[in-house]
C-alpha cells in the first residue's frame, strides 16, 4: 500500500510500537537483528543516555567513540541553532560557507606541521578513502611522477572504516575477511602489538624489531608504494593495541627516507582522547595526510575531514585542462551544522583546557577505577592511554588461552554491565571503556564499579 493513502495514525510514532518497529524496520550496524533487543535512546544530558522507559546510562564509550564534551552541552547546541538559522547546507564543490573556512582555518593552525589544506567528508571511512585516492593521484602528477607508486602498506588488525577502499587497507578477518575478493592488494606487516612480543622484552626492543621489519618492507616495495596507513599510537577497533613508545616515530623516519607517503588514521585518537590533541603530537610527527573525523564535530553531527601538507596539495594545482583536481567529492563535505558544532568543540577544548588539565587528571583517576579489575581471573590486560582503555579478557590469562568466541564473554559482560547503567559494547573479548572527556570523577568511580561487578556476576554465573 503506498504511504500516502495509508491513515495519519498508523504513521504516527507511538511510543509502545517503537521497539516493534525498530526491529521490523531498522536494520542496525553491525548487529544481529535476529537477536537484537531494542534499546531505545530518546534523550541525554552529560554523560548520561535516557531510554524511552525513562532508564538512565553512563555512556562508557561515547556514543561509539566520538562524544567528548557529554550530550546536550548547551554552547555545541546554541552553535548549531544559531547556524541552523542562517544555513543549514550548501555544496562544498564549487562553494564555500563561512563555519566551514573557519574550521578549515582552525584545523590547520593545530594540526601538527604544515597540514594546511583540508577537505571535508562526512564520515571517517570517506576521509580515508580521500586520503587514499589523494596519495595515488600525487605519485601520478607530482614534479617527477612515479606512477607505479601505486600500493600501500598497512597493519594486520587496522580499522580504517568499512567502505571497499577503507577495508581494503583494513585488516580485521572478522570485518574484511568476507570481502576479501572486492579489495585491493596491500603489502601487509604485522601491528607493532606489545602483547605479541615476550614478557621480558623492553618496548624499545620491540619497537626496533617492528621497525627493522618495516625497514625491510620498504626496501624491497617503496618504488610500488604510495603510502603507509597508520593509526597512530592505538590500533582502535583491534581491541586497543596500544604501540611501543618510539614507533610512530621510527615509521615517519623509515617513510620519510623511502620516499613513501604518511597517512596517519587519527578518526578515533584525534582531539584529545588519548591525552594529547593528537597522536602525532606526543611523538612530533608530522604525517603527509591526517584523517579526523568521530570527535571532530564534538561527536554531535557526521564530519569528517582529510588534511594535506602544500607539497601535496600543490601536486593538484593547474589549469582546468590538465584534469589535476581532486577527483572525489561528497554531497555533504563542508556542511556548516557540523562546522559550526566543530568549532564549537574546539572551542571547549581550548577554554576548558581539556588537554592541558582535565584528560591526564582524568586519565589518573580512570586507571585508578579500572586497576582492581586487575585481580580478576579473567583479566588478561588492561591498557590505557588517556581516557581510552581496553580490558582484554581471557579463559587463562597465565596461559594465553583465549576464550572461545562463541561463549561471547565481552558482550556477556557489557551487557550486564548496561543493565546495571553503563552502556559498554565490546570489541570480541576486549570491554572498551571511553567515555565522553567531559565524565566527572565520581561518574568515572560508577563506571570502574558496575563494570567489576558485571565482571565478577559474570564468571560467578559460569
Ligand atoms: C571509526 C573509524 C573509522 C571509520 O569512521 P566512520 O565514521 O565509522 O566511517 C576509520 N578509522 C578509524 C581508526 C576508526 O576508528
Amino acid at each position: 500500500m503506498p504511504l500516502s493513502v495509508r491513515a495519519p495514525a498508523e504513521l504516527t510514532p507511538h511510543r509502545a510500537q517503537w521497539p516493534v518497529w525498530d526491529q521490523e524496520h531498522f536494520w542496525h550496524a553491525f548487529t544481529q537483528m535476529a537477536e537484537y533487543e531494542p534499546l531505545i535512546i530518546e534523550r541525554a544530558q552529560g554523560v548520561w543516555l535516557e531510554d524511552t522507559a525513562g532508564r538512565r546510562y553512563l555512556d562508557g564509550v561515547s556514543s561509539l567513540w566520538c562524544n567528548l564534551h557529554g550530550h546536550g552541552h548547551p554552547r555545541i547546541n546554541a552553535a548549531i541553532a544559531d547556524q541552523l538559522a542562517k544555513l543549514a547546507h550548501a555544496t562544498s564543490l564549487g562553494m564555500s560557507n563561512p563555519p566551514a573556512i573557519e574550521l578549515a582555518r582552525r584545523l590547520a593552525l593545530l594540526a601538527p606541521g604544515d597540514l594546511n589544506h583540508v577537505f571535508y567528508a562526512s564520515d571517517g571511512s570517506a576521509a580515508v578513502e580521500v586520503a587514499l585516492k589523494t596519495a595515488f593521484q600525487y605519485w601520478r602528477q607530482c614534479r617527477r611522477p612515479r606512477p607505479a607508486k601505486s600500493k600501500f602498506l598497512a597493519f594486520g588488525a587496522a580499522y580504517h572504516g568499512d567502505t571497499l577502499g577503507s577495508a581494503a587497507v583494513g585488516g580485521i578477518d572478522r570485518f574484511h575477511a568476507l570481502f576479501a575478493p572486492l579489495l585491493f592488494d596491500v603489502v601487509r606487516l604485522p601491528s607493532p602489538d606489545r602483547r605479541r612480543a615476550p614478557r621480558e622484552a623492553a618496548p624499545e626492543e620491540v619497537a626496533r624489531l617492528h621497525l627493522a621489519e618495516l625497514q625491510h618492507a620498504l626496501e624491497q616495495h617503496h618504488a610500488e608504494l604510495a603510502a603507509v596507513v597508520i593509526e597512530p599510537l592505538v590500533q582502535g577497533a583491534a581491541g586497543m593495541v596500544m604501540q611501543p613508545p618510539g614507533y610512530l616515530r621510527g615509521v615517519r623516519e623509515l617513510t620519510r627516507r623511502y620516499d613513501v607517503l604518511l597517512i596517519a588514521d587519527e578518526i578515533v585518537t584525534g582531539f584529545g582522547r588519548t591525552g594529547d590533541l593528537f597522536a602525532c603530537d606526543r611523538e612530533q610527527v608530522v604525517p603527509d595526510l591526517l584523517c579526523l573525523g568521530k570527535s571532530l564535530s564534538g561527536g554531535y553531527l557526521p564530519m569528517a575531514a582529510t588534511l594535506s601538507t602544500p607539497e601535496i596539495y600543490g601536486a593538484f594545482l593547474g589549469s582546468y585542462q590538465e584534469g589535476k583536481m581532486l577527483h572525489n567529492g561528497h554531497t555533504f563535505g563542508g556542511n556548516p551544522l557540523g562546522a559550526a558544532a566543530s568549532l564549537a568543540s574546539l572551542d571547549l577544548l581550548r577554554d576548558e583546557r581539556i588537554v592541558e588539565q582535565q584528560v591526564p587528571r582524568k586519565a589518573a583517576r580512570l586507571a585508578e577505577a579500572l586497576a582492581p579489575l586487575a585481580d580478576h581471573p579473567w583479566v588478561a590486560d588492561i591498557r590505557q592511554l588517556g581516557l581510552l582503555a581496553g580490558i582484554e579478557l581471557a579463559a587463562d590469562p597465565a596461559a594465553g588461552r583465549p576464550f572461545d568466541p562463541a561463549l561471547r564473554t565481552g558482550w556477556r559482560v557489557c551487557r550486564r554491565a548496561t543493565r546495571n547503567g553503563v552502556f559498554l559494547r565490546p570489541l570480541g573479548d576486549v570491554i572498551v571503556v571511553m567515555p565522553p572527556l567531559s565524565i566527572r570523577d565520581e561518574e568515572i568511580d560508577l563506571l570502574g564499579s558496575v563494570l567489576g561487578a558485571a565482571l565478577a556476576a559474570e564468571s560467578a554465573a559460569g
